[in-house]
């Protein structure tokens, strides 16, 4: 069922940090100018080099929103929700699912958190692009120190810190036959993220990360069929008979949305564009769906 694209959906994001965001880049520059921490950087062809928010540490912090909030869920030392993450760990999905060749069984039993991101027998059905800066980023740098727990003294520094503290960083997160609950859990993790919960980066307690989230604009593709513009399907509209073999759940779709900006017939799939407005209200009714279950 899964070789199908069923649906699709592209947000445009837009992160700003609302104060200090340090994403570090890994290892230690051998370029005794930088700061020791410094913001994580790469190459691109047409502005040379630049800060960026790498996808990857994106999708950290929201999938350890969602298994979190999935966690509330699960009775006491059941992970059908949210798996325990350590790989060799025996509860992990990977690892309870590493024989099983059906490919309706691994999805069915693996959890909800390994549903949306996957694990290494599942691929996963959200992705995040890297966010590259939309004009200018200022950074700053900031001073710390390590306090050793043990002494309480300075264990090292003072450190540089390399932060941005204006600027917007653009991407999209992609979700591909996502079942709406899903994206119920997806938007309400970008919520929290909007509302300084769910902090990006480095320094958490030192109260750096909080970024403001906008979705610019929302794209939907659908397997083209005959239903109303104003109705968003999850996977288990399309494929019903399949709905016990992947443990599907309801509910199939979210209605009564507003009308897209834009609707594009592109013959197998139909393309409906959303303003941040409109996907504010898909948001909301997503959101809602969660605590209807
Ligand atoms: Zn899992």
């Amino acid at each position: 069922m899964h070789r199908t694209r069923y649906n699709a959906l592209r947000l445009t994001l837009a992160i700003s940090p609302r104060g200090p965001l340090l994403v570090k880049a890994g290892g230690i520059s051998a370029n005794p100018s930088l700061p020791d921490m410094q913001f994580v950087r790469t190459y691109r062809a047409d502005v040379g080099e630049t800060v960026y928010i790498p996808g990857s540490s994106l999708k950290g912090v929201v999938r350890g929103f969602v298994e979190k909030a999935l966690r509330t869920l699960d009775d006491q030392n059941t992970w059908r929700w949210a798996c325990p993450t350590f790989p060799d760990e025996q509860q992990s999905c990977a690892k309870r699912l590493e024989k099983e060749e059906n490919s309706a069984t691994v999805y069915r039993r693996s959890c909800g958190a390994c549903r949306i991101f996957g694990h290494t027998r599942l691929r996963g059905r959200a992705a995040f692009t890297d966010l590259f800066p939309i004009g200018d980023v200022t950074t700053e740098i900031r001073y710390g120190v390590a306090i050793s727990r043990l002494t309480h003294a300075v264990a090292h520094g003072p450190f540089e810190m390399e932060v941005a503290v204006a600027g917007i960083f653009e991407g999209h997160l992609v979700l591909e036959n996502y079942e709406i609950w899903q994206l119920g859990l997806l938007a309400s993790a970008l919520e929290a993220m909007n509302q300084g919960l769910v902090k990006v980066g480095f320094g958490k307690n030192r109260g750096f990360g909080e970024v403001e989230v906008t979705v610019k604009k929302a794209r939907v593709d659908e397997v083209s069929g005959d239903y109303a513009p104003t109705t968003l399907r999850g996977l288990s509209a399309f494929a019903h008979k399949d709905q016990e073999a992947y443990g599907l759940f309801p509910p199939d779709d979210l209605r009564d949305l507003p009308e897209p900006t834009d609707e594009v017939n592109l013959g197998i799939y139909t393309r409906r564009i959303y303003d941040s407005e409109g996907w504010q209200a898909i948001a909301q009714k997503a959101i809602a769906i969660l605590s209807a279950q």
